[in-house]
């Protein structure tokens, strides 16, 4: 079995899933698990947002524009009155059930349930099509075994049971279909994985079914060196290992979520990056394999906040360090990167929800300052200490650039920096010529420039 998972621009209009149609279809047995069409997720979540502030009227007004937009797809995806009609009634009771949510006190749990429907709605139109076209197809509902724990992340054991379970009561079938992105939390209501889901989704049934591969299609040809978003001339890398690749995901590399690899890599289960608009193109394999290239690919994390936290005595105190972690512990805020020195420690976080708290309990033993809108730039490389020479390009390309702060050495793979965002952009594109120069020094043979 192989799970194959499309985004968002991959199941993006009624063109793009009839195209699904001639890749899935090769006899061979899969689950396939897909995304929400793309702008659904982002038009529910203004929703919401509009629930939230009480604007019921508006909220109104918007779910009628995307129940029109679905009713449009359909009629244009379909042929037969018979699928058309259940498309329609699906569609209705689908809006039925998204109107009554937007009548109801605003709370997390009616937001979850708001944004759950985009999966729901790619996954029953591409089983209707199918089914038009003959060609049998099972929706397993991701509710039915994806779950998180009390502490957000998967619970392993449950989803592994309930997924062999639910293959296994239901009819043998070549072709599974499945929601990426929602799941039930640890109280059982409607959930989800964080924005990009569906990676994750796919990567962690994959792994509870120990499958052989996991395919990601989406619309691009493979893992490039750099966010073609900001910088030119960025190539596809053909081979990463699952340390470059979490590494790079978790700093920013939009095409991957940032969790998506580590439960391929515990499982070891190739991941291929493919793209639907072009599936003759190779794409990306990440695999255990490690090729070395030297300085390999970049990307870059924003909305980064650096926390400068100085102690109120002359020298650093042991058990310093050991305070600061436990403030964050606390709040269950994540570090991403730390620089320490004599009196002072500076840490980077992501995750704004306990800001002001953090702040207020460090201040009971430090000083505290505060930079906003920082981004860290993950460089993804050959970082082994016998390497000699290869920290000194990158800070020579960068002498441009004021660099706030700099880790090195957590692992061998990876060199982290941390600027002002409004130096991002030329960061990634110097660091883009290093790289380029780079692979023709080495005269790699995993890049394929022409592929873009
Ligand atoms: P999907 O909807 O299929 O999940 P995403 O939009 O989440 O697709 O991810 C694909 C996009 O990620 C690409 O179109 C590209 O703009 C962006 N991206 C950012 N960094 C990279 C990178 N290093 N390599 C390839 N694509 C990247
Ligand atoms: N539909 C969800 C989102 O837009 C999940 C995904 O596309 O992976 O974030
Ligand atoms: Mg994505």
């Amino acid at each position: 079995m192989k799970v194959l998972k499309f985004g968002g621009t991959s199941v993006g209009s009624a063109e793009r899933l009839q195209n699904l149609v001639k890749i899935i279809n090769d006899g061979q047995k899969k689950i396939i698990v897909l995304s929400a069409i793309s702008g659904t997720t982002n038009k529910l979540s203004e929703i919401s947002n509009l629930v939230k502030k009480n604007d019921i009227t508006q909220a109104m007004s918007k779910a009628i524009e995307l129940e029109s937009l679905y009713l449009d797809i359909s009629k244009k995806l379909l042929k037969t009155d018979e699928f058309i009609n259940k498309a329609v009634n699906f569609i209705k009771n689908i809006f039925t059930e998204i109107n009554n949510h937007i009548q109801l006190n605003f709370s997390n749990e009616i937001k979850n349930v708001i944004l759950s429907k985009g999966e729901l709605l790619s996954t029953n139109l591409f089983h209707f099509l199918l089914q038009e076209h003959k060609i049998e197809n099972i929706i397993i509902p991701a509710l039915s075994f994806m779950k998180t724990c009390k502490n957000y992340e998967p619970d392993l054991e449950y989803i592994k049971e309930n997924l062999n379970n639910e293959i296994k009561n239901l009819k043998n079938s070549n072709l599974y279909i499945t929601q990426g992105f929602i799941c039930l939390n640890d109280e059982g209501a409607i959930s989800n994985l964080g924005r990009g889901g569906s990676d994750y989704s796919a990567s962690l049934i994959a792994e509870a079914l120990q499958t052989d591969e996991v395919e990601i299609w989406t619309d691009i040809d493979g893992f490039h060196n750099n966010d073609p978003r900001f910088v030119d001339d960025t190539f596809v890398i053909k081979k990463l290992s699952f340390e470059e690749a979490a590494e790079l995901a978790y700093f920013g590399a939009k095409i991957l979520h940032p969790a998506s690899i580590r439960p391929c890599q515990r499982s070891n289960i190739n991941v291929r990056l493919k793209n639907t608009l072009n599936p003759s193109a190779y794409g990306t394999i990440i695999s255990k394999e490690y090729v070395n290239t030297g300085i390999k690919a970049v990307a870059a994390k924003d909305n980064i906040t650096i926390i400068k936290i100085k102690s109120t005595h002359m020298l650093m105190a042991h058990g310093f360090l050991m305070k600061i972690f436990a403030v964050f512990a606390h709040f269950k805020t994540s570090i991403d990167m730390i620089a320490t020195s004599e009196v002072s420690v500076s840490v980077t976080i992501d995750n704004f929800t306990y800001l002001n708290e953090i702040v207020h309990e460090l201040k009971s033993f430090s000083s505290v300052k505060i930079n906003n809108n920082q981004s860290i730039i993950c460089v993804v490389g050959d970082f082994r200490s016998d390497q000699k020479g290869v920290v000194n390009k990158i800070f020579t390309t960068l002498q441009e650039i004021p660099i706030r702060m700099i880790s090195y050495g957590g692992n061998k793979f990876n060199i982290s920096l941390c600027v002002d965002s409004i130096y991002k952009t030329s960061t990634l594109q110097y660091l883009n010529n290093l790289v380029i120069d780079e692979f023709n020094r080495t005269n790699n043979l995993i890049t394929c420039n022409n592929e873009k």
